[in-house]
């Protein structure tokens, strides 16, 4: 592996020809905007207009190795150990998923649909990135997380610094009713959840670095029952939810349905829908509390 120069067009042209067997051209310039500007702290515009300058030779080092590890299918996120998620940067590593462009579809969707709620929880909360984008935007509302994972909860907690915000967590197994009902303490406006939907035999269909490298106590459900903490979820909204309050969850399009049956039967909302996503899927659930 050579770079025929110092230029940043050799730099670009030596990521393309390094990762084309593994990225579309559009994603590896996609990536190259995210390294450079993390490593050198380049807008998209000084890409395009800094063609032609040398980049000094330690840049150029980070950025050789960056691709060494993007070669072998480590998504840039974990490399740069961080991602953006509604405009806020946050720190990430291999405990946590990366957030999703359709979480953030869902913390718009929540964030329009409640601007005046008090309370929110978001259960599974990861790197914290729901949370935390909640807060923001809504400065007076009392926002929390929790996880069953004390090493996801150290990221969420770093993101609050990091974000220079104010979040409660709690570390709690969900799918414990008796721990959830003793450790989440009070009751919400707002009840939010994007948890594990990957059932084991979808895992074919998941490309290499998702599977290589995120945590699979994060993707997928190892119980029988594929949709059994969206059931546990729906359960605690009995007693955690609030009168008129709402419950949002992310879906698997091919459990969607599924969730809403369970959802209805549960006989606690006077409404349940279905919402799909930017490109067409049914992948989120709202419920409205009688
Ligand atoms: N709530 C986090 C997110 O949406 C984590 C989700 C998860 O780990 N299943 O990214």
């Amino acid at each position: 592996m050579r770079i025929a120069s110092n230029s940043l067009a050799h730099l670009i042209g030596f990521y393309h020809s390094e990762l084309n067997s593994i990225y579309e051209l559009s994603e590896i310039d996609a990536i190259l905007n995210l390294a450079l500007e993390h490593y050198l702290g380049f807008s998209k515009a000084d890409v395009v207009s800094k063609k032609k300058e040398n980049l000094n030779q330690s840049d150029l080092l980070k950025l050789y190795f960056c691709c060494k590890e993007l070669k072998k299918n480590v998504p840039i996120q974990y490399i740069l150990k961080e991602a953006w998620f509604y405009n806020l940067k946050f720190y990430v590593n291999q405990h946590v998923l990366i957030p999703r462009p359709e979480t953030e579809e869902l913390v718009g969707l929540i964030l329009k649909e409640n601007p005046t709620a008090g309370s929110f929880l978001d259960i599974g909360t990861g790197s914290g990135c729901i949370p935390i984008a909640i807060k923001n935007n809504l400065k007076n509302s009392n926002v929390s997380g929790c996880d069953i994972s004390p090493s996801a909860l150290e990221v969420a907690k770093k993101n609050v610094e990091l974000n220079k915000t104010e979040v409660h967590f709690i570390e709690v197994d969900i799918l414990n009713e008796q721990e959830s009902s003793k450790k989440i303490e009070t009751t919400f406006d707002v009840i939010i959840s994007n948890p594990p939907y990957i059932k084991a035999d979808e895992k074919n269909s998941l490309s290499e670095h998702v599977i290589n490298n995120e945590p699979h106590l994060a993707l997928f459900v190892n119980e029988q029952d594929d949709i059994i903490f969206y059931k546990k979820i729906i359960d605690l909204c009995q007693h955690k939810l609030n009168a008129k309050g709402k419950l949002y969850f992310e879906l698997n399009p091919l459990t969607a349905q599924n969730v809403l049956d369970y959802a209805n039967a549960s006989k606690q909302f006077v409404k349940v829908e279905l919402i799909k996503d930017m490109s067409g899927k049914m992948r989120f659930l709202r419920a409205e509390k009688n």
